[in-house]
């Protein structure tokens, strides 16, 4: 067997992972825990993992930064899996190498792309420079000084917007609502008819009287034309309005920016990397991909009727961990010169966070509302933090703080 043979893995050359979030570290995760275990890289820029379900808690402040940001050194020490703190900016499939920011060249047997997205400014005039995101710690950070000074500066009319009433607009909304305490009014704009469309019909009750309890404006049928420093313009069907805002959370929209790959693998319409149902890039059998960056679009969706007629699965943490154990599994089958399984996605259910100590959630057909909900999330996330030794320790910390 050769490196550079067409179809049959090099079983010397490391199995490389591309991103460490949901789909990249739990796939890293999920291989190492093999006995014999092919060599591992992990290849993510960011010095620690972030559980993205609970950075409305980290905001609050209900849970802590080590909690939901737990380093990678920490998390891969003793687990026969190397990271190297880099991005990567250019991928040769024909000669299986790949180029890092930091000017390394390196090679690989396999490689799974696990990159994630970014948020989509959709071209708005403003969105990039006026507006702030919520999907990183560092944003974290400035919403927290934001709250913090809208709180204490108290001016009268003082007004927070956040764009998209997806999952993450409504949750953000909820919980900024708390922690403005009425200091400032929010906003949740939304171009389409409701609020939370994709998502299930109890929980969208439950949100709708969260953010009415919470005064949060619900705008829906309101399209974003501009960002500015200090107002929103917006349209609806009474016309067009300028909004006097004191900032603007975005969270409308995902974007998605796999690094560049020689010869070009076919993309999704959004720019997402097509793969077959075994999680490999289409035309490129040493390729993979999980989470957010895989398109497995309804054509490619499994291999029998029922399959097929399956819609794809959303872009959700739940998809991404699930993907990481099916394609840790084909990883290895490749190498064994083995068939490869399909990913099939199990639906476990539904689970919103809903402003402090609030949630909502449906699951097995069971609903579930208010408190008694919101500790039942951060227990089922619980169990999904990444590494056992990382859900002890944290574990630990809820019992030693019990009630908080
Ligand atoms: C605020 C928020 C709340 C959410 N809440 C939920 C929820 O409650 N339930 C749910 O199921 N889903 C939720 N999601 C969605 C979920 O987090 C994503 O679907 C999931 O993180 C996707 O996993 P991923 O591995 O594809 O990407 P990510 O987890 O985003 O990880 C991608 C990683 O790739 C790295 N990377 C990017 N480019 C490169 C490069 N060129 N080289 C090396 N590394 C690179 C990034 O630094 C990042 O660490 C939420 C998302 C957000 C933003």
């Amino acid at each position: 067997m050769t490196r550079t043979d067409p179809q049959l893995p090099d079983t010397n050359a490391p199995i490389v992972i591309v991103g460490g979030g949901f789909g990249g570290l739990y796939t890293a995760l999920a291989l190492s825990q093999q006995r014999q275990h092919p060599p591992l890289l992990l290849i993510e820029p960011q010095e620690c993992f972030l559980f993205l379900p609970l950075l409305y808690e980290l905001l609050s402040d209900e849970l802590r930064r080590w909690e939901i940001a737990p380093r990678y050194d920490t998390l891969l020490a003793g687990r026969g899996v190397a990271w190297l703190q880099d991005r990567v900016v250019s991928i040769d499939a024909r000669q299986r190498s790949l180029r890092t920011a930091g000017g390394r060249d390196l090679s690989f047997g396999q490689l799974v792309l696990a990159t994630g997205a970014r948020t989509h400014s959709f071209g708005i005039p403003g969105v990039v420079e006026h507006s702030l995101s919520f999907r990183s710690l560092a944003d974290v950070e400035r919403l927290q000084a934001l709250v913090q000074r809208l709180r204490s500066e108290g001016r009268p009319l003082q007004r927070l917007a956040v764009v998209g009433a997806g999952p993450s607009g409504v949750e953000l909304a909820c919980k900024l609502a708390d922690l403005l305490e009425g200091a400032a009014v929010v906003e949740l704009v939304e171009q389409g008819a409701m609020a939370l469309p994709q998502a299930r019909a109890f929980n969208r009750e439950q949100a709708t009287l969260a953010l009415q309890r919470r005064d949060v404006r619900l705008r829906c049928g309101c399209r974003v034309l501009e960002v500015g420093a200090d107002h929103l313009d917006l349209h609806s069907s009474t016309g067009q309005e300028r909004l006097s805002v004191d900032a603007v959370v975005w969270t409308a929209g995902l974007d998605f920016a796999p690094p560049p790959i020689e010869p070009e693998p076919q993309r999704d319409r959004r720019g997402r990397l097509l793969v077959e149902p075994s999680l490999q890039l289409r035309g490129h059998p040493h390729l993979f991909a999980a989470g957010d960056i895989a398109s497995l679009d309804a054509a490619g969706n499994g291999s029998s009727d029922a399959d097929a007629a399956a819609p794809p699965p959303p872009a959700t943490a739940q998809v991404a961990f699930q993907q990481a154990g099916s394609l840790a599994e084909n990883l290895l089958r490749a190498r064994r010169g083995e068939s490869l399984e399909p990913f099939r996605f199990q639906d476990l259910g539904e689970m919103i966070s809903l402003g402090r100590g609030e949630a909502s959630l449906v699951a097995g057909g069971f609903t579930l509302a208010g408190a008694a909900a919101f500790q039942l999330r951060r227990l089922a996330y619980l169990s999904r933090l990444p590494g056992r030794p990382h859900q002890l320790r944290v574990a630990a910390g809820w019992l030693a703080d019990w009630p908080r």
